[in-house]
């Protein structure tokens, strides 16, 4: 019989503006720059980013169990690193770093954190954006408009014509609807729902994320500091993004000689929703102290849609 891994589909609201940055990289007229797909130039969350916070999370649940399993592990110093012991869920989880005894990569695999919705202004309200390419790598099959037009959910009360940001585009349906996969999006967002071009999409997104301006205080003066005025882009708040986990069974590996976990699929699981639970709290990516990176799973409830 042939071994398939669990695939674990969970997705996003953004409760924040997200930057996830890629470090300094200047682009045009933003200084701090977010992460992008390189195909489509659709901004995205990197994998290691969702992974790295979920490890932490989880392990901050249980700091007495747990103390040196939350961040990188090399041991340094003072830190003893990751405890790579069999019956650690954080470690068998997420893997644990290279040491005498070899390293592991970890039973949960996560992917990147694609959009699928996006929010724009329009004169008939808020509306989220999508096109079919994007709902196609979700399986779900929908005819593409052509550049110029738009189809409009029910929610979507505008007559011929609907402004997207300074886009003007005109309504070739108005009974556009989700399939239902994305059941768990709030149907406020689901009945607001547009479709448009593949090509117009990215366009769109690119137009319309967050570009804040702030400024870097000095530590000395307290004051704002000499040239450090920079301005940041972010996913705006209330995009909904999607990733996958795929969980491998602890029955088919060893660590230090042993089945980990007990051979219990489930206890890897647990141990990833335990950290994902914290994302609507604590948040992702940089800037958290300037009110930015909150993220709602939406179908933690069922563990994520198999
Ligand atoms: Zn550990």
């Amino acid at each position: 019989m042939a071994y398939l891994p669990d695939v674990l589909l969970y997705f996003t609201l953004a409760l924040d503006p997200i930057h996830v940055g890629t470090g300094g990289a200047r682009l045009g007229r933003v200084d701090m720059s977010i992460v992008r797909e390189p195909g489509t130039n659709l901004p995205k969350i990197p994998a290691t980013s969702i992974a790295g916070a979920c490890r932490t999370y989880a392990a901050l649940q249980e700091p007495d169990k747990f103390p040196h399993c939350a961040g990188q592990g090399q041991a340094q110093g003072n830190y003893r690193g990751h405890c790579g012991k069999p019956d650690c869920p954080i470690c068998v989880t997420f893997g644990f770093a290279k040491r005498a005894g070899g390293g592991f990569q970890g039973l949960a695999q996560f992917s990147d954190a694609r959009l699928v919705l996006f929010p724009v202004h329009s004169l008939a309200g808020p509306v989220w954006v999508t096109c079919s390419e994007v709902l196609g790598d979700l399986g779900i099959v929908k005819q593409e408009p052509q550049d110029g037009q738009v189809y409009v959910a029910s929610g979507v009360k505008a007559n011929g014509k609907l402004n997207l940001g300074w886009l003007m585009l005109e309504i070739a349906r108005n009974d556009f609807s989700l399939d239902g996969k994305l059941s768990d999006v709030p149907n406020e967002i689901q009945h607001r729902t547009v479709l448009v071009s593949n090509k117009m999409f990215a366009h769109i997104v690119n137009d319309n994320l967050e570009v804040r301006t702030s400024v870097s205080i000095d530590p000395q003066t307290g004051a704002a500091a000499e040239h450090a005025l920079f301005t940041y882009e972010a996913l705006p708040r209330a995009c909904v993004l999607y990733f996958e986990v795929v969980v491998s069974d602890p029955r088919f590996y060893q660590v230090e000689g042993k089945t980990p976990l007990d051979g219990d699929i489930a206890k890897v699981k647990r141990t990833v929703i335990s950290g994902l639970k914290l994302f609507d709290s604590l948040g992702i990516g940089g800037m958290n102290t300037r009110g930015m990176g909150r993220l709602r799973v939406l179908n933690l409830g069922n563990g994520g849609v198999e």
